[in-house]
């Protein structure tokens, strides 16, 4: 690989290694003071990011990936997936701006939020961006009004309509809030058309943690609908979007591989080889969840007796829970306890003997609230003030969500890869 990263980037790692090697190493390098000063921090390793592209472009040949910035915004990812070529799709301005700062053309990258800030569509249209989304009527009306590009005989604009889906079975919804319902589309259509707006293709978006991968059959369904409705009104559709919502772990309910060949299927049916229509995917958590490991320190801890009458531990003391605070919480890298339903599991730095007796323990975040609790119920050794904990799967909407509301500071990544991924990126 050669250009947007560099060796600089990342520590090169022997093939076979781990990523709790290195945080072992790091750990234990680091020295009381820094512990003080360092409560948590990310390893992230990139050569799983690189595997992760090349299983989607086997998986998926005929789509092209395009990766939503906003799921993890970190230099070494937004690095890795310019070199191996993928397109961007930003939310915001500041998004734009930081993939254009790495090198990013303007012609790989998509304003992907049918809710713009005017300012934002401004900030599109001086620096190239041309490809935007919108889904409402005066969506379309402020970016005629405030992008350039729209006006003229040589309209460069091209907009692409964002369907809502059926994710009510989906973990996180987005139709909720984006998206327009299929009746709705002819209208929009028509008011592009009246405006001289080029309406180029149809994005949708599932949902994460869909239960049902036919999810994006029907959407595949509803956008060739679309497709002959543009055509019919003469706006040359050639960009289907089929959003994310692809799992990041490699033990989803729904694996990876069984999603792709249902929209394999779909596609070979609604939009089939030779049809001149561009297949592209936002995919956020697939790329990154799984790459990032988390350390995050105990600051500190309280031991709570039960009151139950009569009840002793097997050693006759009184039992008790034990409450370690974090310094990261729900409102900060493990929001998805509150969005996603999820039960963080702790890996301690060193296996418990058989013989460590086992105490009811919970781990809660920072914030002075009886709300930000990450885990309970756990049965755990006697940890101490400054033990490390360690968490897997750590890679989406968690960077750059330190906890602000606790004080916390933007936590460290320290990216690895192998010898080997860095060869074959
Ligand atoms: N595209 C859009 C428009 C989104 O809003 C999101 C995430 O919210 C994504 C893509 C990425 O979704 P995921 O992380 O589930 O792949």
């Amino acid at each position: 690989m050669a250009g947007c990263l560099s060796e600089a980037d990342f520590v090169m790692v022997e093939e076979g290694f781990s990523t709790r090697d290195l945080l072992e190493q790091l750990t234990l390098g680091t020295s009381q003071a820094t512990t003080e000063e360092v409560a948590a921090f990310f390893v992230a390793d990139l050569g799983a990011v690189v595997r992760k592209h090349f299983c989607f472009l086997k998986c998926l040949p005929r789509v092209r990936p395009f990766y939503a910035v906003k799921c993890n915004n970190s230099p070494g990812v937004l690095k890795v997936l310019a070199e191996l070529g993928l397109g961007f799709s930003c939310a915001n301005k500041a998004e734009m701006e930081l993939v254009q700062h790495i090198g990013v053309p303007a012609s790989k990258i998509i304003y992907a939020n049918p809710c713009k800030q005017i300012a934002h569509i401004k900030y599109a249209a001086k620096h190239g961006v041309r490809l935007l989304s919108f889904d409402n009527e005066m969506e379309l009306a402020k970016v005629v009004k405030s992008h350039p590009s729209a006006k003229g005989a040589a309209c460069l604009l091209r907009m692409v309509l964002c369907i809502a889906t059926d994710d009510s079975h989906s973990r996180s919804r987005l139709s909720l809030k984006f998206g327009v319902s299929l009746k709705s589309c002819r209208q929009l259509l028509e008011d592009a058309k009246r405006n001289h707006v080029e309406v180029v293709g149809v994005s949708f978006h599932i949902g994460s943690g869909c239960p049902d991968p036919q999810a994006y059959a029907r959407s595949i369904a509803d956008a060739r609908l679309v497709f002959e409705m543009g055509a019919e009104l003469g706006h040359r559709m050639h960009i289907l979007d089929l959003g994310g919502g692809f799992p990041g772990v490699e033990g989803a309910k729904v694996r990876f591989e069984e999603i792709s060949s249902v929209v394999n299927s779909a596609l070979d049916l609604y939009f089939p080889e030779g049809c001149g229509v561009d297949i592209l995917a936002k995919l956020g958590r697939y790329y990154v969840t799984s790459a990032f490991t988390l350390a995050v320190s105990i600051i500190a801890k309280k031991e709570v007796l039960l009151e139950q009458p009569g009840r002793e531990e097997e050693n006759g003391s009184a039992p008790k829970t034990i409450l370690y605070q974090l310094s990261e919480g729900e409102y900060g890298i493990f929001n998805s306890v509150l969005f996603d339903n999820t039960c963080p599991t702790p890996i301690l730095p060193k296996k418990p003997s058989t013989e460590q007796p086992l105490y009811s323990s919970s781990l809660w975040g920072p914030v002075i609230d009886g709300c930000d609790c990450i885990a309970e119920g756990l049965w755990l050794p006697q940890l101490h003030v400054g033990d490390w904990l360690v968490f897997e799967n750590m890679g989406a909407y968690t960077v750059g969500m330190g906890s602000l509301l606790g004080g916390a500071q933007t936590c460290r990544i320290t990216y690895a890869m192998s010898r080997v991924a860095w060869g074959t990126g």
